[in-house]
């Protein structure tokens, strides 16, 4: 058996013991490890070969789909053997504004999935979309921000009612932010600090010339500023595509502690990213699904268990899920 398909069957053994033999003459020892199972993947993107039943947008071709199927099916089968019962669907851009395969997915795993939708804010009555959406299990919003529109969202009627709504129904800006937009972000957040929001990606810090240059380092500064927004969480993910880029990611760490330590883990929210964190990747990367739950899992030896356990399950349950379950 090799290393990975051991801890798959380990984990199942656990979620198995968890959901139905735990009680009497269980040692005590199995219900501790029972602990990291109904963790929760707080981003992964989903689509389907069948583009006649869901078209993806004009700018796009079949070719762009690497891998070229990841269904909610596909998915559910290769989170769920690592103790992952929930996950963050997050709107794949092939899709542009038409969140429809998403929400069919929630719809045929209710229990499984959130969404995340993309609206656009131009249009007449988006509040009234993002309730509707919300309706049918869409509980955050994706905002591409790069330094140019992230400045522009302070003159747009549509954008500011977006964090309105979004601070009335509990619904959180999802930031796929450059680290440069991060000021033009603080400034929003000032404006709307009642409004829920979740950086992706640590805001991509590291993503183009690792963490160690002057630039990086003062991105790190503001991003950690931010935390003096109660509202503001951060998602520990896309391993794969931040700094050394290469498993185990332990250069990660000292950012990963210096968040902790400016958010607290009930701020922090562990994801993936998938599918571009795979065993098999688009490019058959060193990657796996396994690499990146064991750096917050069994890794960082600054983390607490119940630290580990925020990330991993709580604080993506707050924000995603409550009111679901
Ligand atoms: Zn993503």
């Amino acid at each position: 058996m090799t290393d990975v398909s051991r801890r798959a069957f380990l984990a199942t053994t656990a979620v198995s013991l968890g959901a139905g033999l735990a009680g009497p003459g269980v040692p005590s020892a199995v219900a501790a490890d029972n602990d990291f199972t109904d963790l929760v993947d707080a981003h992964v993107h989903v689509w389907t070969p069948d583009t006649a039943a869901w078209p993806i947008a004009a700018e796009f071709t079949k070719a762009d789909m690497q891998p070229a199927s990841f269904t909610a099916e596909e998915l559910l089968a290769t989170c769920r053997p690592h103790g992952v019962s929930r996950v963050v669907l997050i709107q794949m851009s092939f899709y542009g504004f038409d969140n429809s395969y998403m929400l069919d997915c929630i719809h045929r795993h209710p229990a499984a999935f959130a969404g995340v939708g993309i609206v656009d804010h131009d249009k007449p009555g988006v509040a009234a979309e993002m309730r509707a959406l919300n309706e049918r299990g869409v509980r955050g919003f994706r905002l591409y921000a790069n330094r140019k529109n992230a400045q522009a969202w302070a003159d747009s009627a549509g954008m500011q009612a977006m964090w309105e709504c979004g601070a009335d129904e509990n619904l959180a800006m999802c930031l796929l932010a450059d680290p440069d937009a991060l000021p033009a972000i603080a400034a929003q957040v000032a404006r709307s600090p009642k409004t829920p929001v979740v950086i992706d990606h640590f805001a991509r810090l590291g993503m183009k010339g690792g963490l160690e240059s002057p630039e990086a380092k003062a991105d790190m500064e503001r991003l950690l500023k931010l935390a003096d927004y109660a509202e503001v969480n951060v998602k520990l993910s896309a391993f794969y595509a931040l700094g050394a880029k290469k498993p185990p990611y332990d250069d990660l760490a000292p950012m990963m502690r210096r968040l902790r330590d400016a958010y607290g883990a009930k701020r922090l929210m562990w994801a993936t990213d998938c599918p571009y964190q795979l065993d098999q990747g688009p490019a058959g990367e060193a990657h796996s699904y396994e690499a990146s739950l064991a750096l917050v899992r069994d890794r960082l030896d600054f983390l607490s268990r119940e630290e580990r356990l925020d990330i991993l399950r709580n604080t993506a349950r707050r924000v995603f899920f409550d009111g679901l379950a």
